[in-house]
């Protein structure tokens, strides 16, 4: 990214307010049994309405915390961001792009709601502008997805993915470690299937737990269907990760290992408190420390 944007790059997480199908009755009612909702938006997401605004705020957010970039990116991040008419689109991707601070737009969406008119969309976006779309895939085990009511099979991933980099736009993936009867094997087994995607950029979260969320009762009432269960830490999520990167296509940039949520929204991580900047830190120590590299132990389907 800095030698395609030049320099340091800050995206910048804007709330577009664009709903799931996966709660509003399109796809499902309820939604993953994950997700919470104010888990993954700023704070001054909520407090701005407009986009404009959102960016703005953004920027100071940062600013005040001693972060500066050469370019920013606009990341459409909460919800499902393809979820509206390709019009609605048009003009909030375009509202983001005429702030003078914004060099491009990075897209969070499900592979289900991607179209070929919203990919026209963002394919002309990407002859001036830089451009990426991260599906969230969560899994590449359908009876995972299934048991998390995804309401979308892998084989749906596989398909958008395919067609956005058709259009020679950046793809990334965000996947979850530690989704209800994934073994440790189970995981590390599935990057076989990550690397046959055509991805750009990939994100790993752990799992945490969110209160309130039916994932938080299914986690009380059957512990032992998580990998992450007592007794998992923090060295033993380095381990995951780094057995993972292991066998990752050398290609593809990571973006993240772990995420952040504020503390009280949280019922269970097994990372405790690290802080994920912390835990990256642990693991580059860990990965030179034992010779490894991304890759070294690929493997492919
Ligand atoms: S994780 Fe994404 S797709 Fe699932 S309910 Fe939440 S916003 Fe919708």
């Amino acid at each position: 990214m800095r030698q395609r944007l030049g320099g340091r790059v800050q995206k910048l997480a804007i709330d577009a307010e664009l709903g799931c199908p996966n709660r509003d009755g399109t796809a499902a009612y309820g939604g993953c049994t994950f997700c919470l909702g104010e888990a993954f938006s700023p704070s001054y997401c909520r407090k701005a309405r407009s986009i404009t605004e959102q960016i703005d705020l953004a920027l100071d957010f940062h600013s005040s915390r001693g972060r500066s970039a050469n370019s920013y990116l606009a990341y459409f991040q909460s919800g499902s961001n393809t979820y509206a008419t390709v019009e609605h689109l048009k003009s909030l991707y375009f509202e983001a792009l005429s702030h003078p601070a914004i060099s491009g737009i990075i897209v969070g969406t499900r592979p289900d709601c991607i179209n070929s008119d919203i990919l026209q969309l963002l394919d002309e976006i990407s002859q001036r502008h830089y451009v990426a779309v991260e599906y969230g895939i969560e899994s590449v085990y359908d009876t995972t997805l299934s048991h998390v009511n995804r309401c979308h099979d892998f084989s749906t991933a596989v398909a958008a993915v395919t067609a956005t980099k058709a259009r020679n736009i950046d793809v990334g993936a965000h996947f979850i470690l530690g989704l209800p009867y994934e073994s440790r094997e189970a995981i590390i087994e599935g990057i076989r299937h990550i690397n046959a995607l055509s991805i750009d950029f990939i994100k790993f979260h752990q799992l945490q737990i969110y209160t309130s969320t039916p994932m938080a009762k299914e986690w009380e009432e059957h512990p032992e269907r998580f990998l992450f269960s007592e007794g998992f830490d923090c060295e033993d999520y380095i381990s995951l990760i780094i057995d993972i990167i292991r066998r990752l296509e050398p290609t593809i940039a990571i973006e993240r290992i772990a995420s952040e949520a504020p503390r009280h929204l949280i019922a269970h991580s097994p990372l405790g408190g690290v802080r994920p900047d912390k835990l990256r830190d642990m693991l580059v120590k860990r990965m030179h420390d034992g010779g490894f590299r991304q890759g070294d132990l690929l493997i492919r389907e």
